[in-house]
């Protein structure tokens, strides 16, 4: 267990030899190295509490643990329900002495089921930490109740309110959260948004997910003895989809890719219903018109004759499209970054995440940055024999939680 401590130590020594110069900037990585133990207990006994999506138990746990340290910190704490997804989301608010207005966020649910922690507990490896929900997004609830608990220890105050929120839905679309996320980021200036990163990124646009709905109705009847009097919906499907197999669009970073098909009870019986959905990514909401209209045109003509075809995108996640306020953002994240002499760049995810609920498409404000977590590898998968591949970057928690601390002073117009 004292592999990582070492590796810190090492780590350290190399931007403080670096930055000798920048006394500031080796005066806080010492507070943050000296925070690190506490930060992996922290880490270690969330992610021990399996907190899948809609685990009421698991999820009621890991609320508790934020909940108990917002208290001790001395926020405002609120509960809100996230119906009708199963959990709350916490939003606990710092008043401070300046103006500024900054949220941190992520969300505490996993991909994972019950159980999964018993099975595959939090462990360290060399410099990397495993288990479920490591990285994604355990590694950015630690972060955030780590990085105010620094802002605390050295007495800063100058933003005019900091507020965290966790919600407990993100891995189903944040149905029961987005509202709350919408009506609360709207009250900023900046959020920040604590996703793993996949590599040593910040990320200034995600990508929106939509669904498209494709069904067909036909008529039932015997396959045997009267084929002929059907209207075979299952054939109809399969001809649509060829037609509106080109729905994407590689320029605008549209893709729709046909993934879930449905028809027929019986094999004996000519299906009169078959339905499919696609998987949609769009970086401009514009996409959800545009690939509605030209479906649409599409499926006027069919194969066969007497069957109806309905197609409907379902807007299920907006992007957060590539603007200047994030950029700006990025820049001062690397700029902040250098100080310790670690590079990062701005980068465009094809995710989605609650960055795009963030975002206000109608005005500048808030300016919304995501990716600011630890990071991690292999994050958005459910597959667990792929658990090898989900794993959490030891090194990076220092300068991570550097450049937390850092940019809520900058933001906050204070700079050390
Ligand atoms: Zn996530």
């Amino acid at each position: 267990m004292k592999r990582w401590t070492l590796t810190f130590s090492i780590f350290l020594s190399v931007m403080l030899a670096a930055f000798a110069v920048a006394g500031d900037s080796s005066h806080l990585l010492r507070e943050i190295e000296a925070e690190v133990p506490a930060f992996m207990s922290t880490w270690e006994r969330i992610v021990n509490i399996d907190s899948g999506t809609g685990d009421a138990g698991g999820l009621a746990k890991v609320e508790a643990v934020i909940v108990q340290r917002l208290n001790e910190l001395g926020a405002k704490v609120e509960i809100v329900p996230a119906k009708p997804a199963v959990g709350n989301c916490i939003v606990g608010t710092f008043k401070g002495t300046g103006k500024t207005r900054i949220m941190m966020m992520i969300h505490y649910d996993t991909v994972f089921q019950k159980g999964a922690a018993a099975k595959r507990p939090f462990r360290v490896e060399g410099k990397r930490a495993f288990g479920p929900g490591v990285a994604d997004a355990k590694s950015g609830v630690a972060l955030i109740l780590h990085a105010v608990k620094l802002l605390h220890a050295l007495n800063f105050t100058e933003y005019g309110s900091l507020t965290v929120l966790f919600n407990p839905d993100e891995e189903e679309s944040s149905l029961g959260s987005r509202n709350l996320i919408q009506e609360v980021a709207a009250e900023q200036d900046y959020v920040l948004s604590y996703e793993p990163a996949e590599g040593d990124i910040v990320t200034v646009a995600t990508n929106g997910i939509a669904r498209v709905h494709l069904t067909v109705k036909g008529l039932a009847s015997h396959a045997g003895s009267a084929p002929e009097k059907g209207r075979n919906a299952a054939i109809e499907l399969a001809h649509q989809l060829l037609q509106l197999n080109e729905l994407g669009d590689p320029d605008k970073r549209t893709t729709v890719n046909w993934t879930v098909l449905r028809a027929g009870q019986k094999v004996n019986v000519i299906p009169d219903e078959a339905r499919a959905i696609a998987d949609m990514r769009l970086s401009q909401s514009s996409e959800l018109q545009r690939v509605q209209r030209q479906a649409e045109k599409i499926v006027q003509k069919h194969l066969v004759p007497g069957t109806d075809v309905t197609v409907k995108v379902e807007n299920r996640r907006p992007p957060l499209p590539r603007n200047r306020a994030s950029d700006e953002m990025a820049e001062t994240a690397k700029r902040i970054c250098r100080e310790i002499g670690y590079q990062i760049e701005p980068a465009e995810m094809r995710f989605g995440t609650d960055a795009g609920f963030a975002y206000n498409p109608a005005g500048d404000k808030p300016a919304v940055l995501e990716s600011m977590g630890i990071l991690g590898n292999g994050y958005h998968t459910r597959d667990e024999s792929a658990e090898i591949y989900k794993y959490a970057e030891i090194d990076s928690i220092v300068p991570r939680l550097y450049l937390t601390v850092r940019m809520i002073q900058e933001l906050s117009g204070v700079r050390p």
